[in-house]
């Protein structure tokens, strides 16, 4: 599933006439439950895709920077490392230019490079992409400047360069999922602390599959949508006087959601912020306590959550939900950040065939667009490089 590091490097030599200093890898990811979570300083689970973000990189000392991707057509971008300023492009080079920006705005000496990558996490599928190419590029810089930097670290600063230079209000999750995920396990990330867990979550082992649907329907984060929502959950912390929405306890959402009195949509973006957290805890213990095949209700309960109450669902998602669950799988939601983009649906091994059937006829009988199924369950990967010294073959972030 990934891109092979020998096309990439083959590529980059093509394009820049020399070899590549090396070639890292960053996965996309899918959030197993925590939805809208991550910016309400609440809890998230994420765990790492085969798909991933491959970066052939060389280091350069005169300040430029030059970007290509495999994936996007033209010829390779050139920027000057001092003229980078945030909101300034609004093409794919703002990511990893971005990241060059975050780095040097918090003092690291990052004085050019040559970039060529190419990604097999689709774009805007909610398995983020702009994470992983993020993520691809910290991790290169990282190791060609010999920052020592630590993967939450990177997270941090990836973050920052989609919040600030890039312009889209996303929180910590994709970055830290992209940096830190590891094989076998989904991160039980603590968004306030960034204190993490790995959580056994083995579904081959048991006879299980996590299909990851995509419904075709394309979001836009940096648009207004998310930044709405993401506003009322501010206001919804100061109107209850908490520093995040994390600050409410399950046990006294219904005093909090008295306080909020006649805002009817504040009330119902606190409501799934605070269900939503306490879904996450009951998933978390289920899968500690080895009662993985309990979790698919909670799935669904998420979905619904995110359909009614934060209303970033859309008519495809709902329909792969709903015919899923009535074919039999254990369980399904959305993933990501909404208005498309995928759901993922927890099933057994037996049923897959029936299950994915289901789904592809009522889109059919719905007019719909095919999904796009990934029959076989997503392997794990987990990021390269983190804390390796060199460069890592991509192929190894796949295992
Ligand atoms: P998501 O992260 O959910 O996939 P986003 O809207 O956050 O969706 O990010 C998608 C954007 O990331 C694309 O519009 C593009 O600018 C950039 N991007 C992702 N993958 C690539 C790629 N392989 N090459 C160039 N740009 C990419
Ligand atoms: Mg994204």
């Amino acid at each position: 599933m990934s891109e092979s590091s020998e096309a990439v490097a083959e590529r980059f030599e093509e394009l820049y006439g020399a070899a590549p200093d090396g070639v890292w890898a960053a996965p996309g990811r899918v959030n197993l439950i925590g939805e809208h979570t991550d910016y309400n300083d609440g809890f998230v689970m994420p765990f790492a895709l085969p798909h991933t973000a491959v970066a052939a990189v060389t280091g350069r000392d005169d300040g430029v920077l030059r970007l290509h991707s495999a994936d996007v057509e033209g010829p390779a971008v050139e920027l000057a490392v001092d003229a980078l300023a945030p909101e300034s492009d609004k093409r794919w080079t703002a990511y990893p230019a971005g990241v060059v920006w975050a780095l040097r705005a918090a003092g690291h000496p990052v004085t050019g490079a040559d970039i060529h990558l190419a990604s097999s996490v689709p774009a805007g599928a909610g398995l983020s992409s702009s994470a992983a190419l993020e993520v691809v590029v910290a991790l290169a810089l990282n190791d060609l400047f010999g920052l020592g930097l630590r993967g939450w670290q990177l997270a941090r600063l990836c973050q920052r360069a989609e919040n600030v230079y890039v312009g889209a209000p996303v929180g910590i999750m994709d970055q830290t999922a992209s940096a830190c995920c590891e094989a076998g396990h989904a991160l039980f990330l603590d968004t306030r602390d960034l204190s993490q867990r790995r959580i056994p979550f083995d579904l081959a082992a048991e006879g299980m599959r996590l299909l990851v649907v995509d419904t075709r329907v394309r979001h836009r984060h940096s648009e207004g949508e998310y930044g709405k929502r993401r506003a009322g959950c501010e206001k919804g912390a100061s109107l209850l006087g908490v520093d995040a929405l994390r600050d409410v306890p399950y046990d006294g959402l219904d005093a909090a959601l008295e306080r909020l009195g006649d805002e009817e949509e504040v009330r119902r973006l606190v409501r799934h912020v605070v269900t939503e957290n306490q879904r996450v805890e009951r998933v978390v213990s289920l899968l500690e306590s080895g009662d993985t095949r309990a979790i698919g209700p909670v799935l669904v309960e998420g979905h619904a959550s995110l359909r009614d109450d934060f209303r970033v669902s859309c008519p495809e998602l709902d329909l792969v939900v709903e015919t899923a669950v009535s074919a039999g799988a254990l369980g399904a939601r959305m993933t990501g950040g909404g208005f498309g983009g995928s759901a993922i649906v927890l099933t057994e091994e037996a049923d897959v065939p029936a299950v994915t059937k289901a789904v592809e006829e009522a889109f059919a009988a719905a007019g719909f667009t095919a999904p796009g199924s990934s029959r076989r369950s997503p392997r794990q990967g987990r990021a390269g490089c983190t804390d390796a010294p060199g460069p890592c073959r991509p192929d190894a972030a796949a295992e």
